[in-house]
C-alpha cells in the first residue's frame, strides 16, 4: 500500500518537511494573529530550513510547546504601530528555545569564538570545552 512517508526520513538539511511546516503553521495560529503571527509563522518556516529532518520533528515540538509562552510576551507587550513587536521581545523566539544558530566570530585581536548570529550569545558562556565546529 503506498501512502505512507518513504523510509528517506534522515537529515538531510535544506528541505523542510511539508508537515513541519504545516505543524508550525498550525501552532502560529496560537497566536495574535496579524503582522507578529505572520512574522513568526516566517520564521518558523524558515528554520525548518535550516534542519535536518530529525531536528525539524524537534523543532516543531518546540514550537508548539512554546507558543502559549509567546503568546503571552507578545500580547503583554504594548503595541505601538511605531515599533516592531520584535525590537521589544528581548530573544529572537528561536533562541529562547535555545534554537540558536551558531557561526564563527572573531575578536578584535583575532582570537575565534563562537557567538549566536541572531542574538549574539557567546558559545562557551559559562561553559568550556564544546567544539562544534572545528576551524584551524
Ligand atoms: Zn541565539
Amino acid at each position: 500500500m503506498p501512502g505512507g512517508p518513504s523510509p528517506s526520513l534522515t537529515g538531510f538539511v535544506g528541505h523542510s518537511r511539508p508537515w513541519a511546516r504545516r505543524a508550525v503553521r498550525l501552532a502560529s495560529l496560537g497566536l495574535p494573529r496579524g503582522e507578529v503571527r505572520d512574522r513568526y509563522r516566517r520564521e518558523f518556516v524558515s528554520d525548518l530550513s535550516d534542519l535536518g529532518a530529525h531536528a525539524q520533528v524537534a523543532y516543531c515540538v518546540r514550537v508548539v510547546v512554546g507558543v502559549p509562552a509567546l503568546r503571552l510576551a507578545v500580547r503583554n507587550t504594548p503595541s505601538s504601530p511605531l515599533e516592531p513587536i520584535m525590537a521589544t521581545t528581548t530573544r529572537p523566539l528561536r533562541c529562547r528555545l535555545t534554537f540558536h544558530r551558531w557561526e564563527a566570530a572573531h575578536t578584535p585581536d583575532g582570537q575565534r569564538f563562537d557567538r549566536c548570529a541572531r542574538c549574539h550569545k557567546e558559545r562557551g558562556d559559562g561553559r568550556t570545552g564544546f567544539s562544534g565546529l572545528a576551524i584551524g
